[in-house]
């Protein structure tokens, strides 16, 4: 137990308690008020020692074992861990105003400069909020309020966050079901299929189209080429927003500013996030039109239009500021898209000879690696099929497990598709931590390669132990 020496309250736990609390600690404080099933998990895969420092693309547990992140935290650390950039810059706004009334500089400077990048300089209007699925929230308001209409279309298996709006734009069952009824007027269309959006879109009754230029959390799915220009074209035709979801793909993550600069498309809502911060501070913005925007505030000071109480903060607009500094200067998003081509080839080579490779699939430094169902064999004559049907939703988990605990790489799978293992590197990450990530993956995929039996075998305990959570 942490001893109390408080103050204030018995029992309170003060900050420098806080920052020195040990492994233990930490975890019975996550089974007591947070989540006891995550906090389970992560001790029966051994990860329950807290990751305490970080720099670039390495973070330490609070033992020093040092990790390679092909993670970064979901896409937000586009510049790694710590940029210097950012924190200097966070550390010139110490004395600043952080939530002013009236306005803001920094606001100022962040909303022109996002207008300048944005596609073909057409989005110039800026709304500020602090998380993707707010902005996407917000998006999906422009876009009944700039329409008058309703219908909401998305793409099947796509992935805009988990606020009740965002939630209803996002197929899969396990994360919307306890939660229904959820926001009326949704309806899906298969990913990369301009005939289906057509026939969604042709009632004239839809408001807007939200889509990813990748889908991340389906697996790192790239749509078919031409796709995202049909869905523009469509869209003007039958009066719909294009609503462009670059929470994951924006900010230099493609190896473009946009993802949606891969088209050459303009869309009349781009959304971003994550990156935006610059990995420390939470800010999202949605991009667009004088004239969507006047639709949507309604020309009134006293907009009826969302205004968080963080949103466009000064820390968070100056962090963000830094962000596209460091993202323009020193060639980083060219840097991105080098090793992005390099990853994706490395990849591929490896696909070649592996056949539990099913896919490899993605733009950028967002790669996903789609394993195969296992072959029969042993697993499949022990357990008539149901092992083998299971092994399949855990196969990137194990190796997950196998990248952490022999290579300390850190990485997860893919939100949407469980059987993707995701490749997404901070974009500062050098041709030598690509290829230290791939030749994990092979050493890993030779020793699992009869049907995952070996595996299976391997981490049997930790799997059946976490399935009983
Ligand atoms: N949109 C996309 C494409 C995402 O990948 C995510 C999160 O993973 C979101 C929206 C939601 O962002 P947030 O988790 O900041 O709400």
């Amino acid at each position: 137990m942490i001893t109390a020496t408080s103050p204030l309250v018995p029992d309170l736990i003060t900050l420098d308690q806080a920052l020195e609390l040990d492994s233990a600690q930490n975890l019975a404080l996550h089974r007591r008020h947070l989540n006891p099933r995550i906090a389970a998990l992560f001790e029966i895969i051994g990860a329950e020692t807290p990751l305490t420092r970080a720099e670039g693309c390495h973070v330490w547990d609070a033992r020093g074992v040092r990790y390679l992140d092909f993670l970064s935290g979901f896409a937000a650390l586009n510049l790694g861990h710590n940029h210097p950039a950012i924190d200097g810059a966070l550390e010139r706004t110490r004395d600043c105003c952080n939530l002013v009334e009236g306005l803001s500089p920094a606001a100022a400077a962040l909303a022109h400069n996002l207008a300048v990048l944005s596609p073909g300089r057409g989005l110039d209007r800026v709304f500020f909020a602090n998380s993707g699925a707010e902005a996407i929230d917000a998006s999906l308001k422009l876009a009944r309020a700039a329409t008058g209409r309703s219908r909401i279309v998305a793409c099947e298996r796509g992935f805009h966050g988990r606020t009740m709006a965002a939630l209803s734009i996002n197929s899969t069952r396990a994360f919307r079901e306890k939660f229904e009824p959820l926001v009326p007027h949704t309806s899906f269309v298969p990913y990369g299929d301009a005939d289906a959006l057509e026939q969604a879109l042709k009632q004239r009754d839809v408001a807007g189209f939200v889509v990813e230029p990748v889908q991340g959390e389906a697996g790192m799915v790239v749509p078919p080429p031409g796709y995202l220009r049909q869905a523009r074209a469509l869209c003007s035709r039958y009066g719909s927003l294009l609503i462009a979801d670059e929470v994951q793909t924006g900010l230099g993550r493609t190896g473009r500013l946009f993802a949606v600069e891969h088209d050459d498309i303009v869309p009349d809502a781009l959304v971003l996030g994550k990156a935006l911060g610059g990995g420390v501070m939470p800010i999202s913005a949605v991009l667009t039109s004088e004239e969507h925007w006047k639709a949507a505030h309604g020309g009134t000071p006293r907009s009826p239009f969302q205004t968080p109480t963080f949103g466009g903060n000064t820390r968070a607009c100056v962090a963000a500021l830094a962000t596209l500094e460091v993202l323009l200067q020193g060639g980083l998003i060219p840097h991105a898209a080098g090793l992005g081509e390099l990853l994706l080839t490395r990849l591929r080579e490896l696909q070649a000879k592996h056949p539990l490779m099913a896919e490899v699939s993605g733009r950028g430094l967002m790669a996903g690696i789609r394993f195969a169902a296992p072959a029969g064999g042993v697993i499949s004559s022990m357990t008539g099929g149901v092992l083998q049907r299971l092994s399949h939703d855990f196969i990137a988990g194990l190796f997950v497990l196998e990248l952490r605990q022999t290579h300390r790489i850190l990485t997860l799978s893919t939100l949407n598709d469980p059987t993707v293992l995701r490749a997404q590197p901070p974009l500062v990450c050098t041709h030598g931590h690509v290829e230290e990530f791939v030749r994990a993956l092979d050493q890993t995929l030779t020793e699992f390669r009869d049907s995952l039996s070996a595996g299976l075998l391997k981490h049997w305990h930790l799997l059946v132990r976490a399935l009983t959570v």
